[in-house]
């Protein structure tokens, strides 16, 4: 499959008999909770996923996504681009029993009644977790000056602020 419009839900045992290779685009506008928290910047999602067996004879989805997304500064409140790229590797799973079994590699995703998975879904989801908690600019693209106080709340891993130990020393 070649930049087609991608199938909702699909068989992913029957795909990986086939070592299917899929290679096209899910319509943004079909991810309400993804355009809940952010402005679609394009009209595609693309999709890249290979369905095989690995040596232990577990079905395995594997892939990346793009899609390029509008979010607001949390810093400055402008908006700015972010570009969302994600790679996954999932395998199939009836229940949570066979959840538990799945090697640690693996994330596991739920069949439906029908023995599908919902790759959409699964998209979705994954662009979900890439969004930060926090959205904001990279430091040099914005536009709240580098000293205001609320661009240092959230910057945990950021290196120590100086002024710290000078508190410290008082
Ligand atoms: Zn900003």
């Amino acid at each position: 499959m070649k930049n087609l419009k991608l199938p909702i839900t699909i068989d992913p045992s029957r795909s990986a008999q086939r070592k299917l290779v899929c290679d096209g685009y899910f319509e943004v506008s079909g991810m309400n909770r993804l355009l809940a928290v952010c402005d679609a910047q394009c009209e595609q999602v693309q999709v890249n996923a290979n369905f095989g067996v690995d040596e232990q004879g577990l079905v395995v989805i594997s892939g990346t996504a793009s899609a390029t997304v509008a979010l607001i500064c949390q810093r400055c409140t402008e908006g700015f681009e972010l570009a969302l790229e994600v790679s996954f590797t999932f395998s199939p799973v009836k229940d949570v029993e066979a959840e538990a079994e799945l090697p640690s590699y693996y994330d596991a995703i739920e069949l439906d009644e029908n023995g599908e998975v919902n790759l959409r879904e699964l998209v979705e989801d994954e662009f979900l977790l890439a969004i930060p908690l926090i959205p904001r600019h990279s430091l040099k693209d914005c536009q709240a000056s580098p000293d205001s106080v609320w661009g240092e709340l959230p910057e945990e891993l950021e290196k120590p602020n100086p002024f710290d130990v000078l508190k410290k020393l008082k």
